[in-house]
């Protein structure tokens, strides 16, 4: 059997300040060590401060998007390259908040996590349903049309990204999907992956929707669910540390 380190990925989303970064940041570092891999995925100006404030530790930091594209005139996009320089591990792309408010395609999303890897960047692929397309049985036709956009553009290359399930009804929202109906999900995701590539079995595939310190390892104990995506929870310190230290 595989053993897979989980990861916990906070993902800030568009909250932050110098004061409030700087005091969260120091909580987490201050918490070491932690069994499992740990990341914070902040807005793109804090990048530097936050790399600077983890630095010597084994914290990662990441970005919330990046650019499809290398470079040129791209007006308010930020390229992999560009997030590489700032020491960048990860970077969430196809956030459902991406999909829903920018308009972002499976293809574009796609296409982001291409240009991601091609720089160092490991993409955090997110994929998840909306709470219409659960009640209408649409679940897995949905997830899996998300992740083969992706799985067909990454090719060969496919098992180096990071698939995070994020139920979109579940996010932000306090309703979590129990752990069997995670649980459930993500083996459908693991056997898409693992018909695409050899490497599904050490894929990490996160977990994210209101994931709590109170519901935390009981997700996490699930067979094919990797650590999680963090979203609300990963802005308190005492939480967010709770929430590591339940992925052991
Ligand atoms: C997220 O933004 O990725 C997320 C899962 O948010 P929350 O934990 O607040 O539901």
């Amino acid at each position: 059997m595989t053993t897979r380190k989980k990861l916990i990925a906070g993902n800030w989303k568009m909250h932050g300040s110098h004061a409030a970064n700087a005091e969260l940041l120091a909580g987490i570092a201050a918490a070491r060590p932690f069994v499992a891999e740990v990341a914070v995925c902040v807005p793109f100006p804090y990048l530097s401060e936050t790399a600077v404030a983890l630095a010597g530790s084994d914290i990662r930091w990441g970005a919330q998007d990046c650019s499809a594209h290398e470079q040129g005139a791209y007006t308010g996009e930020v390229s992999a390259a560009m997030l590489h320089e700032f020491g960048c591990r990860y970077a969430i792309v196809g956030h459902s908040e991406r999909r829903q408010y920018h308009a972002e395609s499976d293809q574009l999303v796609a296409d982001k996590a291409k240009a991601a890897l091609a720089r160092g960047v490991t993409p955090i692929v997110c994929v998840g349903e909306t709470l219409a397309q659960r009640e209408a049985n649409e679940t897995e036709a949905i997830v899996k049309r998300q992740l083969s956009a992706v799985i067909h553009t990454l090719a060969h290359c496919a098992g180096e990204m990071v698939v995070a399930y994020e139920p979109v009804w579940a996010i932000g929202t306090g309703k979590t999907a129990t752990p069997a109906q995670a649980q459930a999900v993500h083996a459908l995701l693991r056997a898409q992956l693992a018909a695409a590539t050899p490497h599904a079995a050490a894929m990490k595939i996160l977990y994210g929707g209101s994931v709590k310190p109170g519901n935390a390892a009981t997700l996490f104990s699930q067979p094919d669910i990797d650590g999680g995506l963090v979203g609300g929870a990963s802005l308190k310190a005492a939480d967010f540390i709770a929430i590591c230290r339940a992925a052991a």
